[in-house]
């Protein structure tokens, strides 16, 4: 399929992505950002633009860039500061999504959990709407990395932790938000729900 046959289809999913996470209290203000592949090789990325409201995306909205970042095609508007981190993930993960949330648990548990790097999830029926979870009985650690404004360094750790815990399926910055991903929209979709479902849980138990 060509870039231009899935772009329109991959920016309607972002976009609805966006009216749902919204809804839910998960993308307040103009916080969080999307991103899908359009293509590998050279890779294409769809990303939501710096500053938008992801409740109230529109289709033409969405910006293309390219492995490095820098924006393909139509030049209005800018694509997400946080663009270096989707491609990290998209590159060491073979994504076919990125999606990043900044809800009020993802904040709270990731400075509760910052001083031990992460934190562990176990023993819950919802862990299984992770992709190849198969059991409860599984332990899920979720790294928790310093947040920074400096995007070429955070990227870099990022890039060092992805690569130290190859099993993980998402990742907190501190006192900022989640990051997970998946082959798909909707697969990356649903590990943001069973996420923020899973550290609603943890979090009012701990209180
Ligand atoms: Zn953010």
């Amino acid at each position: 399929m060509s870039l231009h046959m899935k772009a329109p289809d991959l920016a309607r999913q972002l976009v609805d992505v966006g009216r749902g996470f919204y809804s839910r209290g998960w993308v307040m203000g103009t916080s969080g950002n999307f991103s899908a592949v359009l293509a590998t090789r050279p890779l294409r990325l769809l990303i939501t633009p710096s500053a938008a409201h992801k409740g109230r995306l529109s289709v033409r909205d969405l910006l293309q860039v390219d492995g490095d970042g820098r924006t393909v095609g139509r030049s209005a508007g800018k694509p997400s500061a946080e663009t270096r981190l989707h491609l990290e993930i998209v590159k060491a993960r073979g994504a076919g999504a990125v999606l990043h949330t900044h809800s009020v648990w993802s904040t709270i548990l990731s400075e509760r959990h910052r001083d031990r790097g992460g934190l562990t999830i176990e023993g819950l029926e919802m862990l299984k709407g992770l992709d190849g979870v198969t059991t409860h009985d599984h332990q899920e650690w979720v790294p928790i990395l310093a947040n920074d404004q400096d995007m070429g360094r955070l990227s870099s750790r990022l890039r060092g932790t992805l690569a130290g815990h190859s099993a993980a399926h998402a990742i907190l910055l501190s006192g900022h938000g989640l990051y997970t991903w998946g082959r798909t929209v909707a697969e990356a979709e649903r590990h943001i729900e069973i996420l923020e479902f899973l550290f609603e849980v943890i979090g009012t138990r701990e209180r």
